[in-house]
C-alpha cells in the first residue's frame, strides 16, 4: 500500500506530549532530558513529512511519560476526539514517551469514538543521539495516520518499522529500539519508509464501538497495582484498601497466583467492596478463572491477556460505569 502523494494531501493533527522523541542530550553521550524540543522543531527536522500530509500541530504537554497521568489522558483524549470530529482531519498522531505509551494507547483505544486512525509514536534514542530513531518513527506514524486503510483498527503504536495494536503492545526492554513487542495476537502490520503492510484487524471491541467515552475519564477512580513475589505479605494490599482504592490489580506470580496471606487480604478487600483483578507479572499468557485460585469463591476477577498496567486502565474505566463484578469481568472478556 504505497503512500502516493496526491494533489490534495490528507491533513493530520499531531498532538505532542514530550518523551524521548523530543529529548536532548545534556552532556556527552550519557544522560538526556526528555521533552526538550517542541513539536514544531521535531516536525521541521523531517522535511519529507511535507510530501505525506499537511500537519497541524498542538502541544498538549511536555513531559517524560513517567509523569503521564489521568489529567493529561483526559486532555489528550478530549483534543483527539475534537480533532477527529473535524471532517478535514484524516487522522491523529500522538508523540509520547515510550515508558507509559502502552497505557495511554490502551486508554485512547477505549475512549476515543472514531474510525479514523490514532497513532502513538515515540523514540528510544533522544533526538540528538547518534542514529536517532525518532525521525523515521514520526515519518512512519504520519504515513499510517494519513492512510485510509488504517481506519477502523483501533489505536495503533508505530516504532521500529512496526505497527502495533495499543491493546497488544508492551515495552519489553529498557533501552533497545526494538523494545515494543505484541506477544499475544501479533502485529497490526509493518511500515517501511511510509509504505504500509497491514495485517488482520483486531477482534476485541475498541474506539468507535466502545461503551466508554472521554466524558467518563473526568472522574477516574483510584486503582492500584500490587506486585506479587515469593513470601509476599498482606500489608501492601491492606494499605491500598485503607488508602481508598476502589480497585486493585495484582501482578500475580505465574498464572496470576498469590500466596495464602495475599489471597486472604484480597478476599478481605472484596468484602470491603473493592474490585480485585488478577493479572500476571510474567509478561505473557492468559490468566484464566478458577485454575489454581478459586475466583468464584473469593470474588476475584481475571485480566485474561491484559498486563497489569492495561488491566488497571480498563478497571478504572469499568468502575465509572458499574461496581458489579460480573459486569466488570465481562469487560475483560470484551475489550
Ligand atoms: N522516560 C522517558 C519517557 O517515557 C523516556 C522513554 C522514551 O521516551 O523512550 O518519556
Amino acid at each position: 500500500m504505497p503512500s502516493t502523494p496526491t494533489p490534495t494531501l490528507p491533513c493530520v493533527r499531531v498532538l505532542a506530549t514530550g518523551g524521548t522523541i523530543a529529548g536532548a542530550q545534556t552532556s556527552g553521550s550519557r544522560g538526556y532530558q526528555a521533552a526538550a524540543f517542541s513539536i514544531d522543531t521535531l516536525v521541521a527536522a523531517v522535511p519529507q513529512l511535507a510530501a505525506l500530509a499537511r500537519l497541524e500541530v498542538e502541544q498538549i504537554a511536555a513531559i517524560g511519560s513517567q509523569d503521564m497521568d489521568e489529567a493529561v489522558w483526559l486532555k489528550l483524549a478530549t483534543r483527539a476526539q475534537a480533532a477527529l470530529a473535524e471532517p478535514g482531519i484524516a487522522g491523529v498522531v500522538v508523540t509520547h514517551g515510550t515508558d507509559t505509551m502502552e497505557e495511554t494507547g490502551y486508554f485512547l483505544n477505549l475512549v476515543v469514538r472514531s474510525e479514523k486512525p490514532v497513532v502513538l509514536v515515540g523514540a528510544m534514542r533522544p533526538a540528538t543521539e547518534i542514529s536517532a530513531d525518532g525521525p523515521m518513527n514520526l515519518y512512519n506514524a504520519v504515513a499510517v495516520a494519513a492512510h485510509p486503510a488504517a481506519r477502523g483498527r483501533g489505536v495503533l503504536i508505530v516504532a521500529n518499522d512496526e505497527i502495533h495494536f495499543a491493546r497488544e503492545v508492551a515495552k519489553t526492554n529498557t533501552t533497545q529500539v526494538g523494545t515494543f513487542k505484541s506477544t499475544h495476537r501479533g502485529l497490526a502490520g509493518l511500515v517501511n519508509a511510509g509504505r504500509l503492510h497491514l495485517y488482520a484487524p483486531p477482534v476485541r471491541r475498541h474506539t468507535a464501538a466502545s461503551e466508554f467515552s472521554v466524558g467518563e475519564a473526568n472522574a477516574l477512580p483510584r486503582v492500584s497495582i500490587l506486585y506479587a513475589y515469593a513470601g509476599m505479605g498482606r500489608e501492601l494490599i491492606d494499605a491500598a484498601v485503607q488508602s481508598g482504592a476502589r480497585g486493585l490489580v495484582v501482578a500475580g506470580v505465574g498464572d496470576g497466583n498469590l500466596n495464602a496471606p495475599a489471597l486472604a487480604a484480597c478476599a478481605d478487600a472484596v468484602r470491603h467492596g473493592v474490585i480485585v483483578v488478577r493479572s500476571s507479572r510474567t509478561g505473557g499468557g492468559v490468566v484464566e478463572r478458577n485454575i489454581e485460585v478459586d475466583d468464584d469463591r473469593l470474588g476475584l476477577l481475571v485480566a485474561e491477556e491484559l498486563n497489569p498496567q492495561k488491566a488497571r486502565v480498563l478497571l478504572m474505566l469499568g468502575l465509572t460505569r458499574t461496581a458489579d463484578p460480573r459486569v466488570l469481568q465481562e469487560m475483560f472478556f470484551t475489550y
